[in-house]
């Protein structure tokens, strides 16, 4: 029979496959199951118009089977099936539907970045096997065919003999090389666990024959008198998948426990989460999203290796492990996934950043995020002074790193430490108990809670009844110059020398003083050379005679602690 050849296009995607060294090959897996999927619904809802299909919703399945010998691992469905043309048509081109359009892409290495972020389709199949059949009865044919090809130098289309309507797709898996272990492939519980891992959602059962070690205890004692016990394997054929996503399900038909079990076991946490998130937008922009605010942060969180990212799904297949774009960065310690129908499967990651829908719900997760957020800060304290000191540094960077465009989103959700009695505030907090007549929001900067309290220069403050906010990040004193000022109060450091406690009289008076003094602070200067650069008399100060302060952006214990920090 004589081979015909692939279309260009589909022949270097192809070539991509056969020899690709990508580590994700697992999700040919997803590809094929979801292509099931697809031909199980259109003649799902052919059924429901034409009475000729004869079958309803629970008829409808995918099966998975290993035959360890033979090297393959089976796909099959009973789906609407294609005819030869069909078969043609669709697996002998590739960009034939919603696929991505190759054509326009040159670049070899982007391709290979799709392939990590979406999977091409049918064509994945090659990442792992080097022959591949597919026999299919199209619904309505009285006949079946046979696509076979082993990659690269074409394919054939053949009468064949199958009963009933669906695709039956046989891969014969590659040898192991010293890079690659295809066997995997062909261990049930692997297969079963790749399936539960993307396909857990689709809507169809998706069933394997498995093997269990059933415990049995026998009439005969061991030497102690206790039963001896045999393990009896026994097989039986499961549905592998849960077919409802918990975010597809009512809110309220969703215990508490189901959303926190649900948590552990997606993001392999072992603690609980501190708030579960549950919305299901309707309208312009359809979407469900669970989302959980861990009570930890995981070890590399705050170093450049942690990729964050929600999973997206659509229409119950994952098709991306961690979309960053679906958060903004300082929100990056969110956990969850986003479901939308509106997505298709094949999305590249570039459109993906333009995409009008994904824009909305971004819009809208992030507006949900900080309203949970507002909410424990409001209702559950100790939880969100928990979740603080976890995640505040993120927060923190986030108006920093947009030089405050997005304090409105934000400044509510600060804590800092006030020095009166050590108690993290909010600046309303803070704002809302300051006496009649401050005139500023006072804060220190430095090392530790211990010595910003004991400041020579926040002696005057605590004699007026003035609290100040004791800062310790390093990035602080920066996002207090960012912030500059909360409810028209102007933040102020103690070591800026000028407290502005004073009248306009008494500041009369301290100029007239300088000068007074000019030629005993110019003698002092003189006498401590390099060290100083200027010798001032001080306005902050009761009863400590002298104290340091920098003419710098930051303060000098803050100077001091950026001095101690690795180049
Ligand atoms: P996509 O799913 O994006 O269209 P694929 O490469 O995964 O791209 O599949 C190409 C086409 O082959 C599908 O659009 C569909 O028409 C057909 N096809 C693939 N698998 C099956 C199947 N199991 N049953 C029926 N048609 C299928
Ligand atoms: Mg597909």
């Amino acid at each position: 029979m004589a081979k015909k050849q692939f279309r260009t296009e589909s022949k270097r995607i192809l070539d991509l496959m056969v020899n690709s060294i990508y580590t994700n090959k697992e999700i040919f897996l997803r590809e094929l199951i979801s292509n099931a999927s697809d031909a199980i619904d259109k003649l799902y809802f052919r059924s429901l118009t034409d009475q000729s299909v004869g079958m309803s919703r629970s008829d409808f399945a995918i099966d998975l089977a290993i035959d360890k010998d033979a090297r393959t691992l089976t796909v099959s469905d009973n789906g609407i099936g294609m005819t030869a043309e069909e078969l043609e048509k669709n697996l002998g081109t590739i960009a034939h539907s919603g696929s991505l359009d190759f054509t326009k892409n040159n670049e070899l290495s982007d391709e290979i970045d799709i392939i990590g972020q979406f999977g091409v389709g049918f064509y994945s199949a090659f990442m792992v096997a080097d022959r591949i059949s597919v026999t299919s009865r199209a619904f309505g044919a009285d006949s079946a065919n046979r696509w076979e090809s082993e990659g690269g130098d074409g394919y054939t289309v053949s009468p064949a003999e199958k009963e009933t309507a669906g695709t039956e797709i046989v891969l014969h898996l590659k040898e192991n090389t010293e890079h690659d272990k295809f066997d995997e492939f062909l261990d049930p519980w692997r297969v079963s666990s790749i399936v539960k891992r993307y396909s857990d959602y689709i809507r169809y059962p998706i069933r394997m024959e498995m093997e269990h070690q059933q415990r049995k205890e026998t009439e005969e004692k061991d030497e102690n008198g206790n039963p001896k016990v045999e393990y009896e394997t026994t097989k039986s054929v499961d549905t592998l998948n849960s077919m409802v996503p918990i975010w597809k399900r009512n809110k309220k038909d969703v215990t508490d426990e189901e959303y926190k079990s649900f948590y552990k076991e997606k993001f392999y946490d072992y603690a609980e989460p501190l708030r579960v998130i549950h919305q299901k937008a309707e309208g312009t922009t359809e979407y469900q999203a669970l989302l959980y605010i861990p009570s930890h942060a995981e070890f590399n969180y705050y170093s450049k290796d942690f990729e964050r990212g929600l999973q997206l799904y659509s229409s119950g297949v994952m098709i991306m492990e961690r979309c960053a774009d679906l958060l903004p960065e300082y929100f990056g310690f969110v956990k969850g996934l986003v479901d939308s129908e509106d997505l298709s499967l094949n999305i590249s990651r570039e459109m993906l950043q333009h995409d009008r829908q994904l824009t909305l719900i971004r819009t809208a997760l992030e507006k949900r995020i900080k309203h949970e957020l507002s909410d424990m800060l409001e209702k559950s304290r100790e939880d969100y002074e928990k979740f603080w000191n976890t995640f505040g540094l993120t927060i923190k960077f986030g108006i920093y790193q947009s030089y405050g465009a997005n304090r409105g989103q934000l400044e509510d959700l600060l804590l800092f430490r006030r020095a009166s009695d050590g108690k993290l505030v909010t600046l309303k907090e803070y704002a809302d108990a300051m006496p009649e007549g401050q005139k500023y929001c006072y804060y220190a900067a430095g090392e530790s809670f211990e010595k910003l309290s004991k400041l020579p220069q926040t002696e005057l403050l605590r004699d007026k009844g003035y609290d100040l906010l004791c800062l310790t990040d390093t990035v602080d004193e920066f996002l207090f110059q960012i912030l500059h000022s909360y409810s028209e109060k102007d933040f102020r450091s103690v070591s800026s020398g000028d407290l502005g406690l004073e009248s306009d009289e008494e500041k009369a008076e301290q100029e007239k003083l300088e000068g007074e003094y000019k030629e005993l602070f110019d003698c002092m200067k003189e006498a401590l050379g390099d060290r100083v650069t200027e010798v001032r008399l001080s306005s902050s100060l009761k009863t400590h005679p002298v104290c340091l302060t920098a003419k710098g952006a930051v303060s000098l214990e803050m100077e001091k602690v950026l001095n101690t920090m690795p180049g």
